[in-house]
């Protein structure tokens, strides 16, 4: 079977065992889309308005703004995958509760170890945090995090500011954008650090 084919029957089996109280007021689930091959996995947050009405994650403005990165370092939307921590739109775009996050994680956990990307991107605290709890966006953003979890295969990860949070600030804009610059770098030094292992 083709692994997109896989993929989907994973997201099938969750959106029918998700616990997710969101599933009350959001239209539709919003699973993870792009390629279950890629090198990497952006995470960001939840589905805003545009995901919540098409069913895909990051198709609003920040999503277009995310695009426009992606190609200044060659890469196509479809070429990666990107899902959310939370796979239903919380009402008015506030942010997920606890509960509503943990409700959605064994569905993140399943559709990471069953892509394993060499690199896991946050996009934003949210994201971030939900891994290192610890952790401040404005100390680690743009930084290669490593860290072996008990329950995730990757153990490479890097957190940027959230592209919506970027979109109209001029300043985190401009570090989003260096930051995003980093990525070819990084993978390449992942990609030598794992030859090195073997
Ligand atoms: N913001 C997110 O964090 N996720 C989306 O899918 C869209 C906007």
């Amino acid at each position: 079977m083709e692994k997109s084919e896989e993929l989907k029957i994973i997201h099938e089996k969750w959106f029918q065992a998700c616990k997710c109280e969101l599933k009350i007021t959001a239209k539709q689930p919003v699973p993870g889309n792009g390629n279950p091959e890629s090198k990497i996995v952006f995470i960001g947050e939840a589905p805003g308005k545009s995901e919540d009405e098409q069913g895909v994650p990051f198709v609003g403005a920040a999503g277009k703004f995310l695009a426009e990165m992606l190609e200044k370092i060659g890469l196509k939307r479809e070429e990666i995958y990107i899902t959310n921590i939370v796979k239903y739109r919380p009402p008015n775009n506030r942010d997920p509760l606890p509960e509503e996050k943990d409700a959605c994680r064994q569905w993140l956990h399943e559709e990471l170890n069953f892509i394993k990307p060499k690199l896991i991107v946050f996009l934003g605290r949210h994201s971030m945090n939900d891994f290192f709890p610890a952790e401040k966006i404005s100390a680690v953003h743009g930084k290669l995090l490593i860290k072996k979890f008990a329950n995730i295969d990757t153990k490479y990860f890097l957190a940027l500011y959230h592209p919506a949070a970027a979109l109209y600030n001029g300043g985190m804009r401009e570090t989003l954008l260096d930051d995003f610059k980093k990525i070819p770098k990084i993978l390449e030094k992942i990609q030598k650090d794992t030859e090195t292992i073997k």
